[in-house]
Parts: C-alpha cells; structure tokens; sequence
C-alpha cells in the first residue's frame, strides 16, 4: 500500500521548457522534481530527480516539444512510481499574466485558456507557453482538476495611484495599458510567511518584500494587500536585472529609434536580453559573477553592484509613502536569499531616519545555500529584516488543492 498522501503536480512552462514537481501541498514535501529543457530544438531533453535518488535524464528526440515532455511525465517517469500517480489530485499551472481578468487562482475551463490568450499581448513570450503547457497537462492527466496560478493576481489590489499610469485614459481603459506587477506568487508567500515567523497578525502587518532573482521586483504589502510594486506592464520595469534595464525613460527609446537608427525589435531585445547587470559588467548577468568582481575592485562589476543596491534602497524607501508604517523588509529569491554583501550594502543605503540596522553575523550566516534564513536585524532596529527562502510551488500547490478539497 502506499504511504504518500495526497499530492498536486505544479507545472511551470516557459517558452522552451517545463519544470515540473509534485508536493505534498500540506507540509510542502516533495517526491519529485525535473524539467525538461531546449523544447522544440535538436538537443530536447528531461532531467528528473525522485525524493532520495539520484538525478536521472533522457533524451526526448530531436525537436521535441511541451506535448512530448509532459506525456513522457506521465508514461514514463511516473509509470515507475504508479503510488506516486495514483496520489495525484490536483494539477497547478504557474501563469505569469492574467491581466484584470484573475485575481484568484482558478479552476482551468476552455474559458480561462480563453482569457490566458487574451493577456497574450501583455506576456507574449510567458502566455503563450503556458497554454501550450496547460493543454498538454489537461491531456495526459486528464482524470484531475487544473488549477491556474497568476502572478499578477496578487497586484491586483494595488489602488489606481499606484496602477495607473498618467497617459490618456482610453489606454488604460480601451487597451489595459497599467502596471500589473510580477513574481506575485513570491511576494504574497514571503509576507505571509514572515508574519507567521514573527507571531504577527499578516492583517495588521506591513511589510517591504524584496524578490531578488534574474527577475526582481519590490512590493510593498498593507495588511496583506499589495498596495504598489515595482514592475509595470511588462517584468521590465523597476530594478536593475540580470539582463533587463529596469526603470528607464521612454524617450530613450525615441532617442534609439529616431535618432540612432535602432529599430524597435532591436531596441526590445537590447533592454530585455543586453542590459542590466549584463551591460554594466560587461561580463555576466550573474550576481556571484558581479560580487566576486566587487571584492577583487573590478570597476565595472562595482558599479553593476552599487547600482543594483542603489535602486533597490530607493525603491525601499519610496515604499514608505504607502505603507506608512513599516513592520519588515523581508529579502527572498536567488540574490535576496544569499547575498549578505547586498542586503548590508542597501541597508547602509537607506537613510538613518529610518532606523533599519542590521545584526551583521546573522545576516552573514542567513544565506539560503547554506541552509540559513531568518531574522537579520539588530535588536535596536525599528523595522525588522529577514531573510525568507521563497516556496512559489508550495503556494501553487496549495492554491490547487484547495479546490480539490
Ligand atoms: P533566481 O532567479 O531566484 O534563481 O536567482 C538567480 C540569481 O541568484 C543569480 O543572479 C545568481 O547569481 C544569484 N545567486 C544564486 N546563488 C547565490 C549565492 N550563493 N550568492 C549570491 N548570489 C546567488
């Protein structure tokens, strides 16, 4: 018989690629997890790891694409483990746009595939795949319900001052041009998450949630609710990224295209794929890469770093204004969870009259690779600083099985 409980499959497609794990969504187990990578090119192929095994992969076969990846999940990976099969009671598809049409997660109906297609404009490379993914996922695992998860779902709550942006009206109105915000899944789990760690109540809780990974954004979240975020219509905006600019001024694409020359494609692959920590070190859009540069005075990888620090303390401090009070500043995500240079960089940043400060040996032994998290701050600090590993497929997973329950 079998001893696994209840588990859901949490399915996350990007444009060449599936990751895949299934959990236990109640205490967040995991019994197994994988992608399947290069989707649609010659070398496609799937790595996946059960619970206490080692790493096993495959060769999908020239050009394979999302439908052969998900099917060799379930025909051939998970025919090894028919308990694991038979647990499953809840497929959890990580959206990246839903526009204002989701502001909770949903049960996947032709309709909801629908309205995922409609915010294809606003994440034309996200969107797309995700269908693709859902589709393949409803066919060979057709016996369970799909539940859709939005990352913009979460910033949905933010009020127009924060949302709109001051452009004729009928853009916004006509054509939904606002900020939606990104990465809503991270943001919601940690400031819920830090709460519970602090025995506060999250609905009289407010907290700065900083999502530093290749994409990063800083939200800042009232009693629970988004009230603003730093990414705008598109993940572009706000902060310094591994290869994306971040906030700049749109007459810089005028500039680029009147008066340069550029073409608009190029100029978009320039600020999505060419810029950020990328362009500013010249070398790599990685944070270790641009930190061991930092340490050894390598100028441009000085620069990458104070500039990544700078924004983000603006960005922190300008969160003030919402939030009035500040209870926490919590840092997740690759660079958030493990970069104590950063967090004590862009502490050093903000100004005094804050009062943030940190307990520099617990915020050096809060790196996530090495197992630490936890609470940062010094005794005196006025807000409290904590590190909070970030779980977006536990908060899937469990947005999933609540409707199976
Ligand atoms: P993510 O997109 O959340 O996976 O984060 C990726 C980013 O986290 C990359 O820039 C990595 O360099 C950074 N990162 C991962 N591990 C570490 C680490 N141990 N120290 C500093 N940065 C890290």
């Amino acid at each position: 018989m079998s001893n696994v409980e209840k588990t859901v499959l949490v399915i996350n497609c990007g444009s060449s690629s599936v990751k895949f794990a299934i959990i236990n969504p109640n205490d967040g187990h995991v019994y197994l997890n994988g992608i399947a990578e290069y989707l649609n090119l010659p070398e496609a192929r799937i790595e996946w790891r059960f619970e206490g095994q080692e790493k096993q992969s495959q060769d999908l076969g020239n050009k394979a694409d999302h439908d052969i990846a998900i099917s060799f999940l379930n025909s051939n990976i998970l025919a090894t483990r028919p308990d694991l099969l038979e647990s499953l009671c809840a497929v959890g598809h990580r959206i990246v746009q839903g526009g204002e049409l989701y502001t909770e997660p949903t049960l996947v109906t032709d309709e909801v595939e629908a309205g995922i297609e409609k915010c294809i404009p606003f994440a034309p490379l996200h969107n797309p795949a995700h269908l693709i993914g859902i589709r393949a996922a409803r066919k060979a695992f057709a016996n369970v319900p799909h539940v859709t998860v939005f990352d913009t779902a979460f910033h949905q709550t933010m009020p127009p001052v924060a949302y709109r942006y001051a452009i004729p009206e009928e853009l916004y109105t006509k054509n939904g041009i606002r900020r939606y915000g990104a990465h809503g899944t991270s943001h919601g789990y940690v400031a819920a998450e830090v709460a519970k760690q602090l025995n506060a109540d999250p609905e009289n809780f407010n907290v700065i949630t900083c999502h530093l990974g290749n994409g990063a954004s800083v939200s800042a979240v009232k009693n629970g609710k988004c009230v603003d975020t730093s990414i705008g219509l598109t993940p572009l905006d706000g902060l310094v990224m591994g290869t994306r600019c971040g906030s700049i001024d749109a007459s810089v694409v005028f500039f680029m295209c009147d008066v340069l020359g550029y073409k608009v494609e190029e100029v978009r692959e320039i600020f999505n794929k060419k810029s950020g920590l990328m362009a500013l070190s010249t070398t790599t859009s990685d944070w270790r890469g641009i930190t061991e540069g930092y340490e050894k005075g390598d100028e441009k990888c000085t620069l990458a770093f104070e500039m990544f620090c700078y924004r983000l303390a603006k960005y922190i401090a300008s969160y003030y204004v919402p939030l009035g009070h500040v209870d926490a500043i919590v840092f997740t995500g690759g660079i958030g969870e493990n970069s104590y240079l950063m967090r004590k960089r862009v502490v050093e940043l903000l100004p005094e009259v804050f009062g943030a400060k940190l307990d520099l040996e617990a915020n050096s032994k809060a790196r996530a690779y090495l197992g630490g998290s936890g609470p940062i701050h010094s005794a005196d600090s006025k807000v409290k600083i904590v590190v909070v590993p970030t779980n977006e497929e536990l908060v899937i997973a469990r947005s999933a099985f609540k409707f199976v329950k």
